[in-house]
């Protein structure tokens, strides 16, 4: 019986290994600015001065030095799973500013190599006017920039003044830019040595992006056979990251220092809108518990093939659902149309369930793990076959990939580009409520 749960704890690492992509939503300001520009208090908030991250933190020092203590307690007695941070790694307010980032970055464990560039990030089609536009390698550790290329950033300047949505918008892109890279101990990284988050439970951990995957990913809905045969899978590191970010914001928004408040504010909400995503809230969609055991049970039998078709189809599906949500969501900002589907579902959210700590995994993560079945059926029906359905064809980097629009109306017609946008304008009145909710609870707690 041993034998078999480390063999089937193996197959199922394989099984995410092979998900090269952990993002989720592609470009998350495109899908927070719309729902953000329909909050009255958000839009009307007053401007607010820029701050380096050097700054605030020599500023604050003394506070975060306590406020950061006080997290490590609450997050050992309450975030399940919880890896507990190293005491050699807590923040200690030295007066040396020196070494005060990194001393930061420590503490809160992240990529010590971010950038924490000061800038905005525009929606497609928006004019940077006379602003100096900034290159995606000085805001990305990352060295395949995907999207970003397509994306125009623009420079602040620390003391200038700003809008807090602007800043908002901006924050929920960033932690995909590095932030959650090379953490664990066997991502051949220094930090991954000493930051307490052991080897990686799941994800392929040679792989660049692949090492963020349990920061990113929340598998709470799964069956009890599931997580019996691979424990590791409650590994994850969500709700740390959202309450961490969370706190980190509030803390500012109290001390005054609002930039970093809106900012912080975004981080935290980049990982509470990573949850409505099913790919990202379910271990394989298009799989019953039993199914996965089975065709787990074959390849150890020595006939691997159904196994290794299945991880197969889920990167491909994962790649696709992304690919398509970006680029329809680009065309969606560019031709500036309110009655696109997917600017209604942002305008348009799901019935309000207020926030709580428990809302990531209650609330926002069950309802994309709830949908990941149908949505990957509707994959299957509307995408061409050798992108979603074909497992010898390994499509990440393709160029169908990136005329994928064109792929998809050609072969499947366009009742299918109509039924795969209102398959994600779904997923978007979600991602739309949670991120209404997140807001007022961060907005009732400002107001305080
Ligand atoms: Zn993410």
């Amino acid at each position: 019986m041993k034998r078999t749960c480390v063999s089937l704890i193996l197959t199922i690492v394989f099984f995410l290994g092979l998900q090269k992509d952990a993002k989720a939503w592609s470009e998350h300001p495109m899908a927070v600015y719309p729902v953000l520009q329909s909050i009255p208090a958000i839009v009307n908030a007053g401007p607010i001065e820029v701050k380096s991250l050097l700054q605030f933190l020599l500023e604050e020092e003394h506070g975060l030095e306590k406020l950061l203590a006080d997290h490590e307690v609450w997050a050992r007695e309450h975030i399940p799973s919880y890896a507990p941070r190293p005491g050699s790694l807590a923040f200690s307010a030295t007066g040396n500013a020196g070494d005060i980032l990194n001393r930061f970055y420590s503490a809160i464990r992240i990529n010590p190599h971010v950038k924490m560039a000061l800038y905005l990030h525009l929606l497609p089609g928006q004019d940077a006017g006379d602003r100096e536009q900034v290159d995606p390698r000085e805001l990305t550790t990352l060295s395949t920039l995907y999207e970003m290329l397509f994306t125009t950033y623009v420079r602040l300047q620390e003391g200038e003044m700003v809008r807090p949505v602007d800043v908002l918008a901006t924050a929920t892109d960033e932690p995909d830019y590095g932030f959650d890279l090379g953490l664990f101990t066997d991502n051949g990284t220094a930090w991954g040595q000493v930051y307490g988050f052991g080897e990686q439970s799941f994800g392929n951990p040679g792989l660049e992006y692949g090492s963020q995957a349990p920061f990113h990913m929340g598998f709470y809905h799964e069956s009890w056979l599931v997580f019996a045969a691979a424990p590791f899978l409650k590994r994850t590191y969500v709700e740390y990251r959202i309450h961490l970010y969370k706190t980190l914001s509030q803390y500012a928004f109290d001390a005054g220092q609002h930039y970093w408040g809106w900012r912080f504010m975004g981080w935290a909400m980049h990982y509470l809108n990573d949850m409505s995503m099913p790919y990202h809230t379910t271990v394989m969609p298009a799989k019953r518990p039993l199914g996965m055991i089975w065709i787990n049970l074959k390849a150890m039998l020595g006939f691997p093939r159904s196994r290794d078709n299945a991880v197969q189809l889920l990167s491909n599906r994962h790649t696709v659902y992304e690919q398509f949500q970006w680029q329809i969501l680009r065309q969606a900002h560019l031709s500036g149309d309110a009655e696109h589907p997917f600017l209604v579902a942002l305008a348009n959210p799901l019935e309000t369930v207020a926030y709580d700590n428990e809302f990531p995994r209650k609330v926002a993560a069950r309802e994309s793990n709830r949908a990941a079945r149908r949505n990957d059926r509707l994959l299957r029906r509307y995408v061409p076959r050798y992108l979603v359905s074909d497992p010898k064809n390994e499509i990440g980097g393709s160029h169908e990939l990136d005329d994928l629009l064109d792929v998809i109306l050609a072969e499947k017609g366009p009742e299918a580009i109509e039924g795969l946008t209102h398959m994600i304008a779904e997923r978007f009145r979600a991602l739309s409520m949670h991120t209404r909710s997140f807001v007022n609870h961060m907005l009732a707690h400002k107001a305080e």
